[in-house]
């Protein structure tokens, strides 16, 4: 039996050892190219179902490799957050998303609100507000324009703590959603407590809609739940016509999917932005 052990162990240790040393090397690589501006941002614009007017983007991570192809940011942002490497991230992104909103300002382009991404560690690190607030002073940008996404997980990690930052971000004139809203527990009151302007209803529950009884209560069961509360509701991963008038016929404010666009460079979105007249 100890012998057996024994051989389990000269077994797996090897594969082990090689699972934590990619970990590693992916880690120092997505080190090195956060500080060498390798990392770029994709903008995903969100729509107002009633008029299909683009009235926000969320920010989205893209790490480009040499072949041309992505590291998905689900691969590389819970590395990045295990580390604590993702507050360097951060810091870049805010830098990004503000550069971007002061170049469209620039281009006399309306002032887009912008969505980031800010997950639990980022969240919970004491230099968030003053990091935001310094970027948006620096590029002289209404607080306004930023969206701070946090999910209903981290919302309800440290419901004090989550309540009192959410109030900071609040009264400095950002904006607060709770993204992948449905797949948490929340309850009634404590989100009637947050104060937050938006819930995204998750991806899973909008593309399962129509397919079955369950999930397409959920999705209007967000919504009805959110206009009860006077919060906004924005619908994730639409990508069909039938959900977006299903969506629209349950009052739904927003919606954000590949129907509308798919996450892309500024480029492309600057010039439609000026094509569009926005
Ligand atoms: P998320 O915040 O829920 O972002 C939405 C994800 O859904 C994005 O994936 C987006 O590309 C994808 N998506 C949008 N519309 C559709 C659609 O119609 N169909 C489908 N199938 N997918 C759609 P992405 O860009 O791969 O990002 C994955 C996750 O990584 C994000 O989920 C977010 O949690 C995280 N993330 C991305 N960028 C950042 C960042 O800068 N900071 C942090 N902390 N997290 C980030
Ligand atoms: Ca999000
Ligand atoms: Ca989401
Ligand atoms: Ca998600």
């Amino acid at each position: 039996r100890a012998d057996k052990d024994r051989g389990e162990l000269t077994w797996y240790s090897p594969a082990m050892s090689r699972a934590s040393r990619r970990r590693l090397d992916l880690l120092h690589d997505l080190e090195s190219a956060i500080r060498q501006g390798q990392l770029t941002v994709y903008y995903q614009p969100q729509i107002a179902l009633d008029s299909g007017e683009i009235v926000g983007v969320e920010a989205l991570a893209r790490w480009p490799q040499p072949d041309g192809s992505f590291i998905p940011p689900d691969r590389f942002i819970p590395l990045a957050e295990q580390s604590g490497l993702i507050l360097d991230l951060g810091n870049w992104l805010v830098e990004q998303v503000c550069s971007q909103l002061a170049e469209w300002r620039a281009l006399g382009l309306g002032a887009l609100r912008m969505a980031i991404n800010v997950s639990m560690v980022q969240f919970n690190h004491e230099g968030l507000i003053d990091l935001l607030a310094e970027a948006l002073a620096r590029h002289q940008l209404a607080p306004s324009l930023i969206e701070v996404e946090i999910t209903e997980s981290v919302a309800m990690a440290r419901p004090e703590d989550v309540m009192a930052k959410i109030a900071r971000l609040k009264s400095l004139g950002l904006s607060v959603a709770i993204d992948d809203f449905g797949t948490g527990f929340s309850s009634l009151a404590y989100l009637q407590k947050l104060h937050a302007d938006r819930l995204k209803i998750d991806r899973a529950f909008i593309r399962d809609m129509g397919l079955s009884e369950n999930p397409y209560s959920i999705a209007e069961m967000v919504i009805n739940l959110g206009h009860k509360l006077g919060i906004k509701v924005l619908a994730e991963g639409v990508e069909s016509p039938a959900q977006a008038t299903l969506l629209r016929s349950l009052g739904c404010d927003e919606a954000q999917g590949f129907l509308f666009a798919k996450p892309a460079p500024p480029a492309p979105l600057t010039h439609w932005f000026q094509e569009t007249g926005l």
